[in-house]
């Protein structure tokens, strides 16, 4: 337990506004043994070093607490930028401030971490990217997958053919097995308890996502909520949601959910970005790459006379894009390409579009534009002498 205040300040962070935005949800119970545990965290930290308050284990307690900016809660930490309040008492409602939805975000992901690490291998040792290409793309287009299913023997097959002795070699050391089904398994968890009706022995699929649906019950009636505020509107709504029966005794692989929410919900603009370029590739003579060098850029297109390179973001907060990007340093970095793009959803009003260029510091240097405005620049600037079939 080596956590800096700094990392548990993160992981409160974001205990807090999971504890916020879904105080209606099923889960409230898993997410407030959550938000306990870190609660816990930071009380034994205070104590061990000794600080002028220590950190108080009940919410009422925190409310008082946390409303006022973090140097004066008595724990010493000397950064500006950090000295301010994580909520707000606004009309007698607690509002999450956007530093605490900042540190939510910065919270280091354990999920997603061999992914990672599969990644720094990747690059440090020079090697072939495909494997980690096709991992994160099972990741974006599986988030729930059937035992003993053939979809699972496909992956197996699939992902086996990519594993050479240099990757074999990563995974026995890191992860204690060279069976590549176990790493990608690892990001799964077992039958969605939380997620199940066993009632009706339902589960309800997000219309854009494919995660199982939180089913929400309120008196008699039934609501249901998925891990993005914005993926039940973006699939088109309630009417879209699917019910897949499910057998009691059927074994599900689950994706857990930080790794649902960081990796397959952004992943699903550069994935639909990704097949229409494919779509259109032999008509405007491109080649398209996912992923290129293990994630140097989301997608690189290759012309015959120029590449184009492409970040997508994909944010619960549009706002809070520019200043993200504005830390980074790394936005395209170490890719050969001669335009630069950062894209969005398309739902992303103008409005954003408009924050993001003017606030973001290298906007000068790049193109932001939505997802379907890639395909219709690609039509327009490099259509002279195709006809679309
Ligand atoms: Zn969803």
């Amino acid at each position: 337990m080596n956590n800096s205040l700094l990392d548990l300040l993160e992981e409160y962070s974001n205990a807090l506004v999971r504890l916020l935005d879904e105080e209606e949800s099923i889960n409230y119970f898993q997410i407030k043994n959550y938000w306990y545990s870190v609660t816990n965290k930071l009380y034994v930290y205070t104590i061990k070093n000794k600080c002028d308050n220590i950190f108080p284990l009940t919410l009422d307690k925190q409310l008082e607490l946390i409303t006022t900016p973090i140097n004066d809660w008595g724990i010493e930490l000397v950064d500006d930028y950090l000295n301010k309040p994580l909520l707000e008492k606004k009309n007698n409602n607690y509002e999450l401030t956007e530093l605490a939805i900042d540190l939510s975000k910065n919270y280091n992901c354990e999920a997603t971490e061999p992914l990672s690490e599969l990644q720094r291998f990747i690059l440090e040792n020079n090697l072939n990217s495909k494997l980690y290409t096709e991992v994160r793309k099972k990741l974006i287009k599986y988030p729930v997958i059937k035992d003993n299913s053939k979809l699972i023997w496909d992956i197996r097959e699939e992902l086996s053919a990519l594993v050479d002795d240099n990757i074999e070699m990563f995974l026995e050391l890191k992860f204690n097995s060279p069976e590549i089904m176990s790493f990608f398994t690892s990001f799964y968890q077992d039958a969605p308890l939380g997620y199940n009706d066993f009632m009706d022995q339902k589960i309800y699929r997000c219309p854009y996502c494919n995660y199982p649906l939180r089913v929400i019950k309120q008196d008699s009636k039934r609501d249901f909520k998925c891990l993005h505020r914005k993926c039940l509107k973006r699939g088109g709504g309630r009417d879209e949601i699917r019910a897949e029966k499910v057998n009691k005794k059927d074994l599900f692989y689950v994706l857990q959910e930080e790794v649902a929410y960081y990796v397959t919900i952004p992943g699903i603009p550069e994935l639909k970005l990704y097949d229409k370029l494919k779509g259109i590739k032999d008509n405007y003579k491109l080649e398209v790459e996912l992923y290129p060098e293990a994630d140097k850029a989301d997608l690189l297109i290759e012309f015959e006379d120029q590449n184009w390179a492409i970040d997508v973001k994909d944010w619960a907060y549009p706002y809070k894009l520019s200043e993200t990007l504005n830390k980074e340093d790394d936005f395209l970095k170490g890719l050969d390409y001669d335009l630069g793009f950062l894209v969005v959803p398309n739902d992303v009003e103008e409005k954003d579009l408009n924050i993001i260029e003017a606030q973001w510091n290298q906007s000068a240097e790049y193109e932001v534009l939505r997802v379907e405005d890639v395909i219709e620049l690609v039509k327009a600037e490099r259509g002279g002498e195709i006809n679309e079939g």
